[in-house]
């Protein structure tokens, strides 16, 4: 049975594929929502795009099941599937025209030539490049190229349109204007996008969700402020924005709160912690953003609000928007805070390297991670 709400929907169930003796994709479960922007983030290798191409079909799941808009289309051939697809380079065809290349696969469909320029028309104004019709590619910069490959994807009307690194090529100010285009058009389309990146200001700045990849398994998926504020293990803490991570171990708590020991000596308590139920003994880290990290003279950040460890300020860097500040434990260990520069102030008041410091974050802005 086909239920219309399920339009627009992707499941993959234990989607497992093997390349020879390389495990690709590791058994991965993903359900994506109709109308969701989720992202695909990960580094180098650890199985974004083998993911995108078994949606897609260009690839074919040595193991699971893959669902698009309720249907089970693992054995379905890529040109049957309801999807499209934008990748890294643009592959236009050359020697037509923008306004011929975004109706190619209308043509090739057999409409009638009245609804092929409308619809053909109506993509051109999506990705706002109407008055670029009669233009060749190579008449064209990377960005307009690459709104020329979405016009031509989405002019299909696909249920679900995967994106591969689209952005990439392209230089840092068009690939953050063309971030807020694909969030436009995501809103205007309300298509479900799959986007894969390896960017994670991208993902961040443009997801309904994110599902973080590595080595083939998804070790997070959630909203970009759960992945931000409650990363589920180092590797997804430390992948997404700068990050503080204190080796700690755990002495012990109750449900709500847990006690754990720093190698520089320091017991903490840290509350509300994102790994639940971690016994004594248990090894894990602490992870701060360095904007939530405080910095003080000794003795003075309230120790009943905040998590405190004391040590030596090493340095103090300008960074022109922001300072950082680097406070070394009496184990080695280094913490870093940052602050934002307000115009005439110091960031961190009068503070100097070599002062001895308090560095503290209040309670509920760190959280455990094993
Ligand atoms: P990138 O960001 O570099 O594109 P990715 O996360 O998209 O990386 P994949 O391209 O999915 O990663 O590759 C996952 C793993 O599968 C890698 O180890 C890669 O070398 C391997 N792989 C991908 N395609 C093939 C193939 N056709 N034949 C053999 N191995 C492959």
């Amino acid at each position: 049975m086909e239920l219309h709400h399920e339009r627009g929907t992707v499941s993959l169930r234990e989607v497992t594929k093997r390349f020879g003796g390389t495990l690709a994709v590791d058994a991965v479960d993903l359900e994506v929502e109709a109308g969701e922007f989720i992202s695909l983030l990960g580094p180098s290798g650890c199985g974004k795009t083998t993911t995108l191409r078994m949606i897609s079909g260009f690839e074919h799941p040595t193991e699971g099941r893959v669902f698009i808009s309720g249907r089970d289309v693992s054995d379905t051939p890529a040109h049957r599937r309801t999807v499209n697809s934008v990748f890294q380079s643009y592959a236009l065809f050359g020697h037509m025209t923008v306004a011929d290349n975004v109706a190619f696969g209308l043509r090739v469909k057999r409409h009638d030539k009245k609804t092929i320029e409308a619809k053909v028309q109506e993509a051109l104004d999506l990705v706002q490049l109407s008055g670029f019709r009669s233009r060749y590619p190579g008449q064209l910069s990377g960005g307009q190229r690459q709104r020329v490959a979405l016009a031509r994807a989405v002019v299909n009307e696909p249920e679900v349109l995967l994106l591969d690194e689209p952005l990439s090529a392209l230089d840092l100010k068009l690939r953050q204007a063309m971030r807020f285009e694909l969030t436009r058009l995501h809103g205007d389309l309300g298509m479900t996008f799959v986007f894969v990146t390896h960017d994670q200001t991208e993902a961040i700045t443009m997801s309904d969700r994110i599902a973080v990849m590595d080595q083939g398994r998804i070790h997070q998926l959630g909203t970009p402020v759960e992945i931000y504020e409650r990363p589920a293990s180092r590797f997804v803490a430390e992948f997404i924005g700068e990050v503080n991570m204190l080796e700690a171990e755990v002495v012990g708590g109750d449900g709500a709160r847990t006690e754990v020991l720093l190698p520089s000596g320091h017991r903490l308590t840290c509350a509300p912690v994102g790994a639940d139920g971690l016994s004594p003994g248990a090894q894990v880290v602490i992870a701060v953003r360095p904007q939530r990290v405080l910095l003080a003279p000794e003795g003075e950040i309230d120790p009943s609000g905040h998590a405190v460890v004391t040590g030596e300020l090493r340095e103090l860097l300008f960074l022109g928007d922001s300072t950082r500040g680097t406070v070394r434990l009496a184990d080695g260990s280094e913490l870093v805070a940052t602050r934002y520069n307000e115009a005439g102030t110091h960031p961190f008041g009068l503070l100097r390297p070599g002062d001895r410091v308090d560095a503290g974050w209040r309670h509920g802005t760190a959280c455990l991670v094993e």
